[in-house]
């Protein structure tokens, strides 16, 4: 493709997507494609020749957009927002036409020190503490996703709680190391668990309270104790802040207490909700990180207008990190890095390449500024408490439990012809009906999730296409599928 070729066809994209976002209401939000009618829409070999691009912008219509699902509709309220933005998208663009490959400094020293900039700007918007910062022992890192960066830091906390000794698995001197997580953390610490060698049985879960769904530091406190005592080496605990499930929040600063007094590791998974520290009034959500947190892991690419993919990692200390993750083969060797005067992100992730992701957040930060960013945060959460006093006020749901950020988790209410509560087996039939009616309408998009026996509909509300009328009208289209279900006697 010639330059001309390009500055042609570029453009077009350019308008498609402006047109995309533009027409969006249009679509369906859940896409209605079956199983392998996308494949089989497509041929099974591929081209001899060269084609025009034309043919596949026009494959685009035909073939990709019916088999989507619009995440960036304004009635997308299913799992967690994957914020996208205008700013977001150009920086994307420009990391992909600079092709710049930044595993090391000197692979384009550009990369990483506005990678470090970038990194050190968000600690600051989000008032985490001064040591999560490059120019103290820690720093900050943008990895693919939270499950990367969780992994990174479990493995920085086992080099630590090995001693710095690089572990031998499967030999008897590779110790027991032992993973504390709850039945509410996000799957990929068990993930992460696995692929760092650890047994099954050493991932182990602490007590949740069943009001709160949040950790009980005293169970993790007993835990550990009753571990140690059978000779395991506690290697790290993860707290959440905003859980997947339901954004629960853990007591970060009663878990650090119980991690310091047991010297464990203490990651800080705030995937989702890490973010809404930019607003000065919900700092509270990080009390007890600084001074506490080993690791804490954010996603401006849920709810932060940057698109995927952009996971922020900080560490208090990032020595542990690097001996962990730190290998130097010839080929890599260049002069900047054994001046010690550079960082290489490598050492900071698990793959060797990294692509030019800072561009995207900087866009992003520059365009909104501080204040764009808050008012972003403030409108999702001021939507959810909205819709939360609605579902309140209607004696056919229930809020199940508290929703600080922009997840509302709603039980519908079931009863019989006489008014008797169903039991959960069939209230739970028919939530999940209700659900399956609602999503295949193609008008709104919710997730599920369960809480105690119950299955409840998740609402998450923070896309930036989302206004109040499409709250309002998701929320009729519930309570107007929910009559009709309860009319046909479910
Ligand atoms: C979404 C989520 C993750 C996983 O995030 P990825 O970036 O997709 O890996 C991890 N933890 C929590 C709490 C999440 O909500």
């Amino acid at each position: 493709m010639t330059p001309e070729e390009f500055r042609r066809y570029g453009r077009q994209v350019v308008d498609r997507i402006a047109d995309y976002l533009h027409s969006i209401e249009s679509y369906p939000v859940r896409s209605p494609a079956r199983p392998g009618e996308v494949r089989a829409a497509l041929p099974e070999h591929p081209p001899e020749e060269g084609e025009p691009f034309e043919n596949v912008l026009a494959d685009l219509d035909r073939v990709v957009l019916p088999g989507l699902t619009h995440w960036q509709h304004p009635s997308f309220f299913a799992y967690f927002p994957a914020n996208t933005s205008g700013p977001a998208i150009l920086g994307d663009l420009l990391s992909s036409g600079l092709g710049v490959q930044g595993m090391v400094w000197a692979t384009s020293p550009a990369c990483t020190e506005l990678e470090t900039v970038v990194v050190d700007w968000l600690a600051e918007l989000l008032g985490l503490p001064s040591s999560f910062r490059t120019d103290a022992a820690g720093g900050g890192v943008i990895e693919d996703s939270a499950s990367s960066a969780s992994l990174v830091a479990l493995l920085a906390a086992l080099h630590g709680a090995g001693g710095g000794a690089p572990r031998a698995p499967g030999t008897a001197d590779a110790g027991r190391y032992t993973l504390y997580v709850s039945s509410q953390t996000h799957s990929s610490l068990e993930k992460a668990a696995r692929i760092a060698g650890l047994a099954p049985d050493d991932v182990r879960f602490v007590d949740v309270d069943p009001a709160t769904l949040a950790m009980d530091p005293a169970h993790l406190d007993a835990l550990l104790t009753a571990d140690v005592a059978a000779g395991a080496r506690p290697a790290m605990v993860c707290a959440t802040i905003g859980t997947t499930s339901t954004t629960a929040i853990d007591p970060v600063r009663r878990i650090g207490e119980v991690c310091r007094a047991h010297g464990v590791w203490l990651h800080v998974d705030a995937a989702y909700a890490g973010v809404a520290a930019v607003c000065p009034e919900l700092r509270g959500i990080n009390d007890g990180v600084a001074g506490y947190a080993d690791s804490y892991v954010t996603d401006p690419h849920k709810w932060l207008l940057t698109n995927f993919d952009c996971s922020v990692l900080w560490t208090a200390d990032r020595t542990p990190m690097i001996e962990a993750l730190s290998i130097l083969p010839e080929y890599l060797r260049n002069a900047a890095t054994s001046s010690g005067e550079v960082i290489d992100y490598r050492d900071w992730q698990i793959p060797l390449g990294r692509r030019f992701r800072a561009l995207k957040l900087w866009s992003v930060i520059r365009w909104y500024g501080a204040e764009g960013l808050r008012a972003h945060i403030r409108r999702g959460i001021g939507l959810a408490d909205e819709l939360a006093a609605l579902v309140a006020a209607d004696p056919r749901f229930e809020v199940v439990t508290p929703h600080p950020f922009g997840l509302v988790c709603i039980r519908p209410v079931w009863s019989d012809e006489a008014d008797r509560p169903l039991p959960a087996g069939r209230a739970n039939e028919a939530t999940t009906a209700l659900l399956e009616r609602l999503n295949a309408s193609g008008e709104l998009y919710l997730s599920h999730t369960r809480v105690g026996e119950d299955v409840v509909l998740r609402m998450a509300i923070g896309a930036p296409a989302t206004e109040r009328v499409h709250v309002l009208a998701a929320w009729d289209h519930v309570t107007a599928e929910y009559d009709r279900l309860a009319a046909e006697g479910a």
